[in-house]
């Protein structure tokens, strides 16, 4: 339990970090972001990164995503990847990736086997290799070892202690684990974002090295990077029959911005772009929506805001809702309470989507 810096309220449902209650968050954004931004600010001098997107007007460019950093002589950018040396990007590039990656046995705890190839059979037989869940079958796993955002609810952020170490892998040696009985290609992490480029030369190798046979490429992302990135990414997921799955966080800007320190403008204008694409080929679906039902601040009204927005990019883009799981900043809140998960799974189908679901259901209380 803890208390509201603002309005002095405690409850079990208002969290350390941001330490605001979502109330004070909607009515007095100025006062609660400055609260919320001190949380980041110690969260991400504790994990070693820079506080905020660097703006050094005689810094190097970096505009793979919506943080655009302009990087100092021997500074690092916002994501901890990518430093300045002499005017040069290092850290990672097209060849060289900062993750680890295993093969998970198919079908798997995916945000999108509920559509996908390899959880329903989807898109048979172009796309998947039977009618229904695709046993046998592997993914490869790639988790990233970085992240364009900062959730303080993160339920990954053991990634934060890869970030900066020195340790890379070559685009080569991720390519060549795809073996024959690998039928789809997941990243995810942390975020894609931050190294698009080597995922994007990864895949395409890994394409070319198995011709003629099917192997979805999908991520699983914040939303934040360049539009033309987003652009080769749902190319890809199109061709391949994979898919791209957007963790749209909150609607609202402040909240998007107490939770996770960065806006939500990008993530919602790269959402609506990928939308356009989505009728090219509805089955299996090359776009997917999630967000996290975080207790006490992803509320029912949150989510009917987000199906909203969903549903006028397209109402058949698939929805999950996900369950929470203490962690990170945020471990002093309970799992998601029953209650909450089917007031949000009312309010998205009252917006109007075709298709939503409750995920991690074993989480709930
Ligand atoms: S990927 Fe994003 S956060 Fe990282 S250096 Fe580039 S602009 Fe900054
Ligand atoms: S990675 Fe793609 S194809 Fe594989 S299980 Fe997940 S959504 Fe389905």
């Amino acid at each position: 339990m803890a208390r509201c810096s603002l309005c002095s309220k405690s409850s079990r449902l208002i969290s350390r970090a941001p330490g605001v209650c979502l109330k004070c968050i909607r009515n007095q954004p100025g006062e609660a972001l400055s609260v919320a931004f001190r949380a980041h600010e110690q969260s991400r001098s504790a994990d070693g990164l820079p506080i905020e997107p660097p703006k050094d007007p005689h810094g190097k460019a970096c505009k793979l995503c919506v943080n655009e950093c302009r990087i100092a002589q021997s500074g690092f950018g916002y994501c901890g990847l990518r430093k300045n040396e002499g005017g040069i990007i290092t850290g990672v590039s097209r060849q060289l990736g900062k993750l680890s990656w295993y093969h998970d046995p198919l079908p798997t705890n995916c945000v999108g086997d509920w559509v996908c190839p390899a959880g329903t059979g989807a898109g048979y037989p172009r796309h998947a290799y039977c009618r229904g869940a695709e046993y046998g079958y592997k993914n490869l796993a790639v988790f990233f070892h970085a992240c364009t955002f900062n959730c303080l609810f993160c339920q990954n952020w053991h990634f934060k202690r890869e970030t900066l170490k020195k340790t890379t892998t070559s685009v080569h040696r991720l390519a060549a684990d795809v073996d024959a009985s690998t039928a789809c290609i997941c990243y995810f992490g942390g975020d894609p974002s931050p190294q698009l480029p080597f995922s994007l030369k990864a895949s395409r190798l890994a394409i070319d090295a198995n011709p003629d046979r099917i192997l979805r490429i999908c991520w699983e992302t914040n939303g934040s990077m360049a539009s033309d990135l987003l652009d080769k990414m749902m190319d890809l997921a199109l061709e391949s029959g994979g898919c791209v799955k957007f963790d749209l966080k909150a609607r609202d800007e402040n909240l998007h911005r107490a939770l996770t320190g960065v806006t939500n403008r990008r993530t919602l204008e790269n959402f609506k772009r990928a939308g356009e694409k989505f009728d090219r080929r509805p089955v299996p679906p090359p776009l997917i929506a999630s967000t996290l039902l975080v207790p006490g601040y992803i509320d029912a009204q949150e989510i009917r805001a987000i199906a909203d927005f969903i549903a006028a990019v397209n109402p058949d883009i698939p929805y999950s809702l996900l369950a929470f799981h203490p962690q990170y900043h945020m471990s002093d809140l309970p799992l998601t309470p029953r209650e909450q998960a089917h007031e949000c799974l009312a309010a998205a189908k009252d917006a109007g989507l075709t298709r939503v679901r409750l995920g991690n259901i074993h989480l709930l209380v």
